[in-house]
Protein backbone atom coordinates (compact mmCIF):
# COMPACT_ATOMS: atom_id res chain seq x y z
CA UNK A 1 0.00 0.00 0.00
CA UNK A 2 2.86 2.42 0.96
CA UNK A 3 4.71 2.10 -2.65
CA UNK A 4 1.00 2.72 -4.05
CA UNK A 5 0.87 5.86 -1.78
CA UNK A 6 4.58 6.69 -3.38
CA UNK A 7 3.24 6.67 -6.75
CA UNK A 8 0.40 9.10 -5.47
CA UNK A 9 3.21 11.50 -4.42
CA UNK A 10 5.27 10.95 -8.08
CA UNK A 11 8.26 9.49 -6.60
CA UNK A 12 10.08 6.05 -6.13
CA UNK A 13 10.79 4.57 -3.07
CA UNK A 14 14.58 4.86 -3.67
CA UNK A 15 14.17 8.71 -4.39
CA UNK A 16 12.42 8.62 -1.00
CA UNK A 17 15.18 7.30 0.59
CA UNK A 18 17.76 9.87 -1.02
CA UNK A 19 15.52 12.99 0.69
CA UNK A 20 15.14 11.30 3.56
CA UNK A 21 19.37 10.88 4.30
CA UNK A 22 19.48 14.66 2.84
CA UNK A 23 17.49 15.65 5.80
CA UNK A 24 20.27 14.37 7.77
CA UNK A 25 17.70 12.01 9.77
CA UNK A 26 20.93 9.85 10.52
CA UNK A 27 20.90 12.29 13.85
CA UNK A 28 17.88 10.02 14.66
CA UNK A 29 21.19 7.42 15.11
CA UNK A 30 23.09 9.88 17.21
CA UNK A 31 23.63 8.08 20.60
CA UNK A 32 23.07 9.85 23.66
CA UNK A 33 26.94 9.53 25.58
CA UNK A 34 30.03 8.41 23.75
CA UNK A 35 30.58 4.98 23.06
CA UNK A 36 30.71 2.97 25.74
CA UNK A 37 34.67 2.36 25.80
CA UNK A 38 37.45 2.98 22.98
CA UNK A 39 38.93 -0.47 23.17
CA UNK A 40 36.99 -2.96 25.08
CA UNK A 41 37.08 -3.36 28.58
CA UNK A 42 38.46 -6.69 30.47
CA UNK A 43 36.08 -8.02 33.08
CA UNK A 44 34.92 -11.28 34.51
CA UNK A 45 31.99 -10.03 35.95
CA UNK A 46 28.70 -12.28 35.30
CA UNK A 47 25.99 -9.83 34.34
CA UNK A 48 22.13 -11.58 33.73
CA UNK A 49 19.47 -10.11 31.58
CA UNK A 50 16.36 -10.26 32.17
CA UNK A 51 13.89 -10.22 28.57
CA UNK A 52 15.26 -10.40 25.00
CA UNK A 53 13.00 -8.22 23.59
CA UNK A 54 14.34 -4.60 22.42
CA UNK A 55 16.04 -3.37 25.51
CA UNK A 56 17.45 -6.75 26.41
CA UNK A 57 19.04 -7.02 22.81
CA UNK A 58 19.73 -3.36 22.73
CA UNK A 59 22.37 -4.00 25.61
CA UNK A 60 23.35 -7.27 25.32
CA UNK A 61 24.52 -6.22 21.87
CA UNK A 62 26.51 -2.69 23.39
CA UNK A 63 28.28 -4.91 26.15
CA UNK A 64 29.20 -7.40 23.77
CA UNK A 65 31.32 -5.05 22.26
CA UNK A 66 32.26 -3.07 25.29
CA UNK A 67 33.57 -5.99 26.76
CA UNK A 68 36.09 -8.55 25.73
CA UNK A 69 35.21 -11.92 26.40
CA UNK A 70 31.66 -11.01 28.27
CA UNK A 71 30.05 -12.93 30.45
CA UNK A 72 26.74 -12.50 29.36
CA UNK A 73 23.16 -14.65 29.93
CA UNK A 74 20.22 -13.71 28.61
CA UNK A 75 17.06 -15.52 30.22
CA UNK A 76 14.11 -14.88 27.52
CA UNK A 77 11.51 -17.48 27.16
CA UNK A 78 10.04 -16.89 23.21
CA UNK A 79 11.97 -17.68 20.31
CA UNK A 80 10.14 -15.11 18.26
CA UNK A 81 11.20 -11.35 18.51
CA UNK A 82 8.24 -8.86 17.17
CA UNK A 83 9.58 -5.21 16.29
CA UNK A 84 6.24 -4.12 18.22
CA UNK A 85 6.76 -0.14 17.18
CA UNK A 86 5.13 -1.62 13.50
CA UNK A 87 2.14 -3.22 14.60
CA UNK A 88 0.21 -0.21 14.19
CA UNK A 89 1.36 -0.33 10.79
CA UNK A 90 -0.64 -3.67 10.18
CA UNK A 91 -3.92 -2.95 11.92
CA UNK A 92 -4.12 0.15 9.29
CA UNK A 93 -2.88 -2.39 6.51
CA UNK A 94 0.43 -0.97 6.06
CA UNK A 95 2.83 -3.49 6.55
CA UNK A 96 1.96 -7.30 6.90
CA UNK A 97 2.21 -8.88 10.21
CA UNK A 98 5.49 -10.96 8.89
CA UNK A 99 7.45 -8.10 8.40
CA UNK A 100 7.64 -7.41 12.26
CA UNK A 101 8.99 -10.74 12.86
CA UNK A 102 12.36 -12.27 13.29
CA UNK A 103 13.86 -15.15 15.50
CA UNK A 104 15.42 -14.37 18.77
CA UNK A 105 18.51 -16.93 17.89
CA UNK A 106 19.57 -14.64 15.02
CA UNK A 107 19.29 -11.45 17.54
CA UNK A 108 21.28 -12.79 20.78
CA UNK A 109 24.85 -11.25 20.27
CA UNK A 110 27.20 -14.42 19.22
CA UNK A 111 29.13 -13.77 22.44
CA UNK A 112 26.00 -14.29 24.60
CA UNK A 113 24.42 -17.04 26.02
CA UNK A 114 20.42 -17.91 26.08
CA UNK A 115 18.62 -19.65 28.84
CA UNK A 116 15.22 -19.64 26.73
CA UNK A 117 13.10 -19.83 29.82
CA UNK A 118 11.01 -17.43 32.39
CA UNK A 119 12.18 -15.65 35.53
CA UNK A 120 10.02 -16.86 38.01
CA UNK A 121 11.80 -14.82 41.17
CA UNK A 122 14.36 -12.23 41.64
CA UNK A 123 16.23 -12.47 45.23
CA UNK A 124 18.69 -9.29 44.83
CA UNK A 125 19.97 -10.01 48.49
CA UNK A 126 21.69 -13.21 47.19
CA UNK A 127 21.91 -12.43 44.19
CA UNK A 128 20.07 -15.19 42.54
CA UNK A 129 17.29 -15.67 39.93
CA UNK A 130 15.11 -18.37 39.91
CA UNK A 131 13.68 -20.19 36.48
CA UNK A 132 10.92 -21.77 35.21
CA UNK A 133 12.81 -24.72 33.89
CA UNK A 134 14.52 -25.23 37.81
CA UNK A 135 17.69 -24.14 37.61
CA UNK A 136 19.00 -20.88 39.61
CA UNK A 137 21.23 -18.15 38.10
CA UNK A 138 23.52 -16.69 40.18
CA UNK A 139 25.08 -12.48 38.85
CA UNK A 140 27.53 -10.56 39.61
CA UNK A 141 25.11 -7.49 37.75
CA UNK A 142 21.59 -7.86 37.05
CA UNK A 143 19.92 -5.47 33.97
CA UNK A 144 16.06 -5.95 34.04
CA UNK A 145 14.21 -5.13 30.74
CA UNK A 146 10.98 -7.41 30.97
CA UNK A 147 8.56 -4.77 29.41
CA UNK A 148 5.29 -4.96 30.25
CA UNK A 149 2.39 -7.03 30.04
CA UNK A 150 -1.60 -6.94 28.96
CA UNK A 151 -4.08 -7.24 31.84
CA UNK A 152 -6.95 -8.13 29.50
CA UNK A 153 -8.80 -9.87 32.41
CA UNK A 154 -8.58 -6.54 34.27
CA UNK A 155 -11.88 -5.66 32.39
CA UNK A 156 -14.86 -7.27 32.92
CA UNK A 157 -15.77 -9.78 30.74
CA UNK A 158 -12.77 -9.55 28.39
CA UNK A 159 -9.91 -12.15 27.82
CA UNK A 160 -7.08 -12.04 25.11
CA UNK A 161 -8.87 -14.84 23.31
CA UNK A 162 -11.98 -12.48 22.29
CA UNK A 163 -9.41 -10.64 20.78
CA UNK A 164 -10.30 -10.30 16.81
CA UNK A 165 -14.09 -11.08 17.52
CA UNK A 166 -17.41 -9.94 17.36
CA UNK A 167 -16.17 -6.34 16.63
CA UNK A 168 -13.49 -6.67 19.82
CA UNK A 169 -9.86 -6.09 18.21
CA UNK A 170 -6.88 -4.45 19.40
CA UNK A 171 -3.21 -3.81 18.10
CA UNK A 172 -2.07 -4.53 21.37
CA UNK A 173 -0.83 -7.84 20.13
CA UNK A 174 0.76 -9.12 16.76
CA UNK A 175 -2.38 -11.51 15.84
CA UNK A 176 -4.44 -8.70 17.13
CA UNK A 177 -2.87 -6.35 14.37
CA UNK A 178 -3.74 -8.33 11.61
CA UNK A 179 -6.96 -9.22 12.77
CA UNK A 180 -7.66 -5.21 13.39
CA UNK A 181 -6.75 -4.68 9.79
CA UNK A 182 -9.46 -7.53 8.77
CA UNK A 183 -12.26 -5.94 10.81
CA UNK A 184 -11.36 -2.60 9.58
CA UNK A 185 -12.08 -3.16 5.89
CA UNK A 186 -15.41 -5.11 7.13
CA UNK A 187 -16.16 -2.00 9.36
CA UNK A 188 -15.60 0.34 6.34
CA UNK A 189 -18.07 -1.26 4.16
CA UNK A 190 -20.48 -1.75 7.10
CA UNK A 191 -20.04 1.54 9.31
CA UNK A 192 -21.83 2.36 12.72
CA UNK A 193 -20.46 3.53 16.35
CA UNK A 194 -16.82 2.72 17.05
CA UNK A 195 -14.84 3.37 20.11
CA UNK A 196 -11.08 3.19 20.93
CA UNK A 197 -9.82 2.96 24.34
CA UNK A 198 -7.21 3.93 26.35
CA UNK A 199 -7.30 2.58 30.31
CA UNK A 200 -5.72 4.60 33.42
CA UNK A 201 -2.32 2.60 33.29
CA UNK A 202 0.71 3.57 31.42
CA UNK A 203 0.75 1.65 28.35
CA UNK A 204 3.09 1.18 25.71
CA UNK A 205 3.47 4.04 23.18
CA UNK A 206 1.01 6.22 24.64
CA UNK A 207 -0.11 7.18 20.84
CA UNK A 208 -1.05 4.15 19.79
CA UNK A 209 -4.80 3.97 20.53
CA UNK A 210 -5.16 7.70 18.61
CA UNK A 211 -2.93 6.25 15.66
CA UNK A 212 -5.38 3.57 15.31
CA UNK A 213 -8.02 5.72 15.45
CA UNK A 214 -7.01 8.29 12.85
CA UNK A 215 -5.94 5.38 10.64
CA UNK A 216 -9.79 4.06 10.74
CA UNK A 217 -10.68 7.78 9.74
CA UNK A 218 -8.26 8.01 6.64
CA UNK A 219 -9.06 4.39 5.46
CA UNK A 220 -12.93 5.35 5.30
CA UNK A 221 -12.75 8.67 3.61
CA UNK A 222 -10.71 6.91 1.26
CA UNK A 223 -13.43 4.13 0.71
CA UNK A 224 -16.28 7.14 0.62
CA UNK A 225 -18.04 5.46 3.86
CA UNK A 226 -16.71 7.97 6.90
CA UNK A 227 -20.31 9.41 6.93
CA UNK A 228 -21.79 5.71 8.25
CA UNK A 229 -19.44 5.65 11.42
CA UNK A 230 -19.07 7.44 14.68
CA UNK A 231 -15.69 7.37 15.69
CA UNK A 232 -14.89 7.83 19.54
CA UNK A 233 -12.17 7.96 21.71
CA UNK A 234 -12.49 6.92 25.63
CA UNK A 235 -9.49 7.40 27.60
CA UNK A 236 -9.33 6.88 31.38
CA UNK A 237 -7.48 10.58 31.32
CA UNK A 238 -9.06 14.01 30.84
CA UNK A 239 -5.90 15.24 28.42
CA UNK A 240 -4.98 14.02 24.48
CA UNK A 241 -1.44 13.94 25.33
CA UNK A 242 1.15 14.82 28.56
CA UNK A 243 2.75 18.03 26.65
CA UNK A 244 0.78 20.48 26.12
CA UNK A 245 1.92 21.68 22.62
CA UNK A 246 0.56 18.05 21.47
CA UNK A 247 -2.48 18.16 23.42
CA UNK A 248 -3.54 21.12 21.69
CA UNK A 249 -2.62 19.96 18.14
CA UNK A 250 -4.55 16.76 18.63
CA UNK A 251 -7.72 18.28 19.59
CA UNK A 252 -7.41 20.79 16.33
CA UNK A 253 -6.93 17.25 14.58
CA UNK A 254 -9.73 15.57 16.04
CA UNK A 255 -12.28 18.26 15.47
CA UNK A 256 -11.00 18.72 11.73
CA UNK A 257 -11.87 14.99 11.14
CA UNK A 258 -15.18 14.90 13.29
CA UNK A 259 -13.18 12.74 15.46
CA UNK A 260 -15.36 12.32 19.11
CA UNK A 261 -14.11 11.98 22.80
CA UNK A 262 -15.80 11.49 25.80
CA UNK A 263 -12.61 12.45 28.31
CA UNK A 264 -12.13 10.82 31.36
CA UNK A 265 -14.18 7.43 30.22
CA UNK A 266 -12.39 4.42 31.24
CA UNK A 267 -12.96 1.11 29.85
CA UNK A 268 -14.45 -1.47 32.86
CA UNK A 269 -16.68 -4.30 30.91
CA UNK A 270 -17.59 -5.71 27.69
CA UNK A 271 -20.79 -7.41 27.15
CA UNK A 272 -20.03 -9.51 23.93
CA UNK A 273 -23.41 -11.08 23.22
CA UNK A 274 -24.94 -7.86 24.03
CA UNK A 275 -22.03 -5.75 22.04
CA UNK A 276 -21.84 -3.46 25.24
CA UNK A 277 -19.05 -1.90 26.32
CA UNK A 278 -19.51 0.11 29.69
CA UNK A 279 -17.29 3.29 30.89
CA UNK A 280 -16.44 4.41 34.33
CA UNK A 281 -16.35 8.39 34.72
CA UNK A 282 -16.21 10.58 37.39
CA UNK A 283 -18.81 13.02 38.52
CA UNK A 284 -18.10 15.65 41.33
CA UNK A 285 -20.93 17.01 42.91
CA UNK A 286 -22.00 19.97 45.38
CA UNK A 287 -22.15 18.36 49.03
CA UNK A 288 -23.54 20.20 52.43
CA UNK A 289 -22.03 23.47 53.15
CA UNK A 290 -18.62 23.37 55.57
CA UNK A 291 -19.16 25.76 57.68
CA UNK A 292 -15.47 26.11 58.64
CA UNK A 293 -14.03 26.05 54.94
CA UNK A 294 -17.25 28.62 53.92
CA UNK A 295 -18.08 26.75 51.17
CA UNK A 296 -20.04 23.36 49.76
CA UNK A 297 -18.15 20.11 50.03
CA UNK A 298 -17.15 18.39 46.86
CA UNK A 299 -18.09 14.63 46.38
CA UNK A 300 -16.22 12.74 43.90
CA UNK A 301 -18.63 9.72 42.50
CA UNK A 302 -18.29 7.13 39.84
CA UNK A 303 -20.48 6.54 37.58
CA UNK A 304 -21.16 4.41 34.87
CA UNK A 305 -22.43 4.91 31.04
CA UNK A 306 -23.14 1.64 28.54
CA UNK A 307 -22.51 2.17 25.24
CA UNK A 308 -23.54 -0.48 22.11
CA UNK A 309 -20.68 -0.71 19.84
CA UNK A 310 -20.26 -1.93 15.98
CA UNK A 311 -16.35 -1.80 16.63
CA UNK A 312 -14.42 -1.67 19.73
CA UNK A 313 -10.24 -0.98 19.59
CA UNK A 314 -9.28 -1.72 23.25
CA UNK A 315 -6.29 -0.67 24.83
CA UNK A 316 -5.39 -3.35 27.77
CA UNK A 317 -4.48 -1.90 31.15
CA UNK A 318 -0.47 -2.90 31.65
CA UNK A 319 2.04 -3.38 34.31
CA UNK A 320 5.43 -4.98 34.92
CA UNK A 321 4.75 -8.73 34.25
CA UNK A 322 3.28 -10.73 37.65
CA UNK A 323 7.19 -12.32 38.53
CA UNK A 324 8.65 -9.05 39.69
CA UNK A 325 5.45 -7.98 41.86
CA UNK A 326 6.88 -9.71 44.68
CA UNK A 327 10.26 -8.64 44.38
CA UNK A 328 12.49 -6.12 46.62
CA UNK A 329 13.43 -4.50 42.97
CA UNK A 330 9.97 -3.03 42.44
CA UNK A 331 8.95 0.66 43.89
CA UNK A 332 7.04 0.46 47.53
CA UNK A 333 5.41 3.40 47.28
CA UNK A 334 3.69 5.80 45.15
CA UNK A 335 1.38 5.13 41.60
CA UNK A 336 4.28 2.91 40.67
CA UNK A 337 3.83 1.07 43.78
CA UNK A 338 0.22 0.22 43.12
CA UNK A 339 1.52 -0.84 39.67
CA UNK A 340 4.33 -2.70 40.79
CA UNK A 341 6.93 -1.13 38.71
CA UNK A 342 10.53 -1.19 38.51
CA UNK A 343 12.78 1.15 40.94
CA UNK A 344 15.36 2.55 39.52
CA UNK A 345 16.81 6.34 39.31
CA UNK A 346 15.28 8.21 36.23
CA UNK A 347 18.79 9.31 35.19
CA UNK A 348 21.22 6.93 35.63
CA UNK A 349 18.97 3.94 35.30
CA UNK A 350 20.13 2.09 38.64
CA UNK A 351 18.36 0.55 41.05
CA UNK A 352 18.72 2.30 44.44
CA UNK A 353 18.92 0.08 46.48
CA UNK A 354 20.97 -2.42 44.74
CA UNK A 355 23.62 -0.81 42.99
CA UNK A 356 24.27 -3.59 40.73
CA UNK A 357 21.22 -3.77 39.52
CA UNK A 358 20.14 -1.98 36.22
CA UNK A 359 16.87 -1.36 34.58
CA UNK A 360 15.34 -0.19 30.95
CA UNK A 361 12.47 -0.35 29.07
CA UNK A 362 8.83 -0.24 29.54
CA UNK A 363 8.45 -2.27 33.04
CA UNK A 364 10.69 1.36 34.73
CA UNK A 365 8.33 3.10 36.90
CA UNK A 366 9.70 6.29 35.26
CA UNK A 367 7.53 9.01 33.78
CA UNK A 368 6.76 8.70 30.17
CA UNK A 369 9.35 6.49 28.76
CA UNK A 370 7.46 3.61 27.49
CA UNK A 371 8.58 3.32 23.76
CA UNK A 372 11.57 1.66 21.63
CA UNK A 373 12.85 5.27 20.67
CA UNK A 374 13.00 5.52 24.95
CA UNK A 375 15.07 2.53 24.89
CA UNK A 376 17.64 3.67 22.19
CA UNK A 377 18.70 6.53 24.34
CA UNK A 378 18.46 4.35 27.73
CA UNK A 379 21.02 1.70 26.27
CA UNK A 380 24.04 3.57 26.26
CA UNK A 381 23.75 5.32 29.25
CA UNK A 382 22.83 2.22 31.27
CA UNK A 383 26.07 0.06 29.33
CA UNK A 384 28.68 3.17 30.62
CA UNK A 385 27.18 3.26 34.29
CA UNK A 386 27.08 -0.28 34.72
CA UNK A 387 30.74 -0.03 33.39
CA UNK A 388 31.49 2.74 35.75
CA UNK A 389 30.23 0.36 38.46
CA UNK A 390 32.49 -1.95 37.62
CA UNK A 391 35.34 -0.17 37.73
CA UNK A 392 34.16 1.23 41.02
CA UNK A 393 33.39 4.67 40.05
CA UNK A 394 29.95 6.34 40.41
CA UNK A 395 27.38 6.00 37.42
CA UNK A 396 28.50 9.01 34.82
CA UNK A 397 26.11 8.93 32.20
CA UNK A 398 22.30 10.61 32.66
CA UNK A 399 19.56 9.50 30.41
CA UNK A 400 16.79 12.46 29.83
CA UNK A 401 13.46 11.28 29.36
CA UNK A 402 13.51 10.96 25.70
CA UNK A 403 10.35 9.79 24.61
CA UNK A 404 9.08 9.53 21.00
CA UNK A 405 5.78 8.70 19.16
CA UNK A 406 5.31 8.93 15.56
CA UNK A 407 1.19 9.78 15.94
CA UNK A 408 -0.10 8.23 12.33
CA UNK A 409 -2.73 10.90 11.56
CA UNK A 410 -3.28 9.57 8.10
CA UNK A 411 -2.31 7.19 5.66
CA UNK A 412 0.60 9.50 4.25
CA UNK A 413 1.10 12.19 7.47
CA UNK A 414 2.79 11.82 11.11
CA UNK A 415 3.34 14.69 13.59
CA UNK A 416 6.37 13.40 15.51
CA UNK A 417 5.99 13.93 19.41
CA UNK A 418 9.77 13.68 20.48
CA UNK A 419 9.71 15.23 24.58
CA UNK A 420 11.78 14.35 27.68
CA UNK A 421 11.09 14.85 31.40
CA UNK A 422 10.85 18.28 31.18
CA UNK A 423 7.71 17.77 29.73
CA UNK A 424 8.47 20.09 26.97
CA UNK A 425 8.58 18.96 22.85
CA UNK A 426 12.11 18.23 21.79
CA UNK A 427 12.44 18.19 18.04
CA UNK A 428 15.32 16.18 16.42
CA UNK A 429 15.18 18.85 13.45
CA UNK A 430 14.08 22.65 14.12
CA UNK A 431 10.77 22.04 12.36
CA UNK A 432 7.41 22.93 14.11
CA UNK A 433 6.72 19.66 15.79
CA UNK A 434 3.01 19.97 15.63
CA UNK A 435 2.77 19.69 12.36
CA UNK A 436 1.79 16.41 10.37
CA UNK A 437 4.39 15.75 7.95
CA UNK A 438 5.42 13.85 5.52
CA UNK A 439 8.99 13.40 6.23
CA UNK A 440 7.77 11.67 9.85
CA UNK A 441 5.70 9.10 7.30
CA UNK A 442 8.89 8.23 5.98
CA UNK A 443 10.58 7.82 8.62
CA UNK A 444 8.03 5.58 10.42
CA UNK A 445 6.91 3.88 7.68
CA UNK A 446 10.43 3.13 6.21
CA UNK A 447 13.52 4.11 8.38
CA UNK A 448 12.32 3.09 11.84
CA UNK A 449 12.12 -0.82 11.08
CA UNK A 450 15.53 -0.79 9.77
CA UNK A 451 16.79 1.37 12.48
CA UNK A 452 14.92 -1.00 14.66
CA UNK A 453 16.54 -4.40 13.46
CA UNK A 454 20.04 -3.58 12.00
CA UNK A 455 21.09 -0.43 14.46
CA UNK A 456 19.94 -0.61 17.43
CA UNK A 457 19.68 -4.84 17.74
CA UNK A 458 23.49 -4.33 17.03
CA UNK A 459 23.96 -2.00 19.32
CA UNK A 460 25.48 0.59 16.79
CA UNK A 461 22.43 2.83 17.37
C1 LIG B 1 1.00 -1.37 19.47
C2 LIG B 1 2.34 -0.80 19.86
C3 LIG B 1 2.81 0.35 19.20
C4 LIG B 1 4.04 0.89 19.55
N1 LIG B 1 4.50 1.98 18.85
C5 LIG B 1 5.73 2.47 19.11
C6 LIG B 1 6.27 3.54 18.32
O1 LIG B 1 5.64 4.03 17.38
N2 LIG B 1 7.50 4.01 18.62
C7 LIG B 1 8.24 3.46 19.64
O2 LIG B 1 9.38 3.91 19.87
N3 LIG B 1 7.76 2.45 20.42
C8 LIG B 1 6.53 1.94 20.17
N4 LIG B 1 6.03 0.89 20.92
C9 LIG B 1 6.71 0.54 22.19
C10 LIG B 1 7.91 -0.38 22.08
O3 LIG B 1 7.60 -1.54 21.36
C11 LIG B 1 8.35 -0.73 23.51
O4 LIG B 1 8.56 0.47 24.22
C12 LIG B 1 9.62 -1.57 23.56
O5 LIG B 1 9.41 -2.81 22.92
C13 LIG B 1 10.03 -1.77 25.02
O6 LIG B 1 11.12 -2.64 25.13
P1 LIG B 1 11.29 -3.60 26.41
O7 LIG B 1 12.57 -4.29 26.23
O8 LIG B 1 11.05 -2.82 27.65
O9 LIG B 1 10.07 -4.61 26.31
P2 LIG B 1 9.79 -5.71 25.20
O10 LIG B 1 10.36 -5.30 23.89
O11 LIG B 1 8.33 -5.98 25.29
O12 LIG B 1 10.60 -6.98 25.70
C14 LIG B 1 10.38 -7.61 26.92
C15 LIG B 1 10.89 -9.03 26.83
O13 LIG B 1 10.94 -9.59 28.14
C16 LIG B 1 10.52 -10.93 28.07
N5 LIG B 1 10.02 -11.38 29.37
C17 LIG B 1 8.83 -11.09 29.95
N6 LIG B 1 8.72 -11.75 31.13
C18 LIG B 1 9.88 -12.43 31.30
C19 LIG B 1 10.36 -13.31 32.32
N7 LIG B 1 9.62 -13.62 33.38
N8 LIG B 1 11.60 -13.85 32.18
C20 LIG B 1 12.38 -13.55 31.10
N9 LIG B 1 11.95 -12.73 30.10
C21 LIG B 1 10.72 -12.19 30.20
C22 LIG B 1 9.44 -10.92 26.99
O14 LIG B 1 9.24 -12.22 26.44
C23 LIG B 1 9.99 -9.93 26.00
O15 LIG B 1 10.74 -10.54 24.98
C24 LIG B 1 4.81 0.30 20.58
C25 LIG B 1 4.35 -0.86 21.23
C26 LIG B 1 3.14 -1.41 20.87
C27 LIG B 1 2.66 -2.66 21.55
Amino acid sequence: MTDVLLKEFGITRREAMKRLGALGLIGVASPQVASATASPKATNAKIVIVGGGAGGICVAARLCRAIDNPNITIIEPSSRHVYQAGQTLVGGGIKKASQLVADEADLIPSKAKWIQTSVKFIDPDAQKLDLENGEQVSYDYLILAPGMQNDWDKIEGLTKDDIGRDGIHSIYTLEGSTKTWDMLQEFAKTGGNAYFTHPSTPIKCGGAPKKIMYLTDAYMRRKNSRDKAVLTFCPASKSMFTVPEFDKAIYEQFHARDMKYNMGHDLVKVDKAKKEATFAYEVQKQGDWDELLGEHEIIKTTEYVTQPYDFLHVTPPMSAPDFLKDSKVIYDKGSSGELRMINADQYTLQNPNYPNVFALGDALGTPFCKTGGSVRKQAPVLVQNLLDVIDGKAPSAKFNGYTVCPIITGYGTVMLAEFDYSGKPTPIIPLDPTQERWIWWMLKVYMLEPIYFYGMMKGIM
